[in-house]
């Protein structure tokens, strides 16, 4: 699954391609993948709207038109692919952006759990999906104060996962923060220490940061035919690994709310 890193990738890499394109229309082969609104209004609405922006929210791609935002959801499998008008159009493509010149933006989806939202600009944080979203991991108002309310008596892998306290931190990166932090990821979270709380913040923007960097660096050799997928692995420390890197342990692996998890049992007690 991409997490926030991969998607801001997939963000950047496709503003370079779309930006100020006119829809022209959309087709829709596999409806589900619309959340909101009908297939067919879908289809009315996003006519003639202009791509004037890509933003992100969490692991939501924000695709900011005239009148809405059309929201785009990966989940497992999504890609974005622009493709030449005349290229045939492919077993897995379901939802296609024709724009009014010779290109179109194609939604790839092998596993077809995708979603796509179209909201009317001045309700996009009032309505679902992103109205019960918590904040974004560089947002000012994410604090040790705003953790310790937040935090509830559940294990803070749980509750890293928790996309209404923190959007965009996924099981990958929930393992690496809380090992840089030195925190048991069964730690009750609403014990944790004001301290434990700045850790977490400081090392998630550092964790996130860092990986998007590398997917900077992997966007280079990245081209419109292959796709759009921001898939990349960044340098991970605990994630699937046998041994510390500090203190040479084996790591441990435990699941936390149905989530395999990785941990060094002596560097975070
Ligand atoms: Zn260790």
């Amino acid at each position: 699954m991409p997490e926030l890193p991969e998607v801001e990738t997939v963000r950047r890499a496709l503003k370079k391609e779309v930006l100020n394109k006119k829809i022209l229309s959309a087709s829709i082969y596999w409806s589900n993948i619309i959340a909101y609104p009908e297939v067919k209004e879908f289809e009315k609405k996003i006519k003639n709207q202009v791509i004037l922006d890509i933003n992100r929210y969490g692991k939501w791609l924000m695709f900011e038109l005239n009148d809405y935002y059309l929201l785009s959801h990966l989940r497992m499998e999504g890609k974005y692919f622009i493709k030449n008008k005349k290229d045939p159009k492919e077993k897995h493509q379901h939802v296609i952006f024709h724009f009014d010149d010779d290109v179109d933006l194609r939604y790839n989806d092998t596993r077809k759990f995708g979603k796509m939202y179209l909201i009317k600009k001045e309700e996009v944080y009032n309505v679902k999906p992103l109205k019960d979203l918590g904040l974004e991991p560089w947002d000012i108002k994410l604090t040790p104060k705003y953790l310790k309310e937040k935090f509830h008596h559940k294990p803070i892998k749980t509750e890293l996962l928790d996309q209404s306290i923190i959007v965009g931190i996924g099981n990958i990166y929930a393992d690496e923060i809380l090992f840089k932090s030195k925190i048991n990821p069964l730690k009750q979270a609403a014990t944790l220490t004001k301290k434990d709380c700045q850790n977490i913040i400081d090392n998630t923007r550092d964790i996130l940061s860092k990986a998007i960097e590398n997917g900077g660096t992997t966007i280079k050799s990245y081209t419109s035919s292959e796709g759009v997928h921001g898939r990349f692995q960044s340098e991970l420390l605990v994630h699937t690994k046998k041994q510390c890197p500090i203190c040479k342990n084996s790591i441990s692996k435990i699941t936390v709310g149905g989530r395999g998890t990785y941990y060094c049992k002596k560097c975070q007690k």
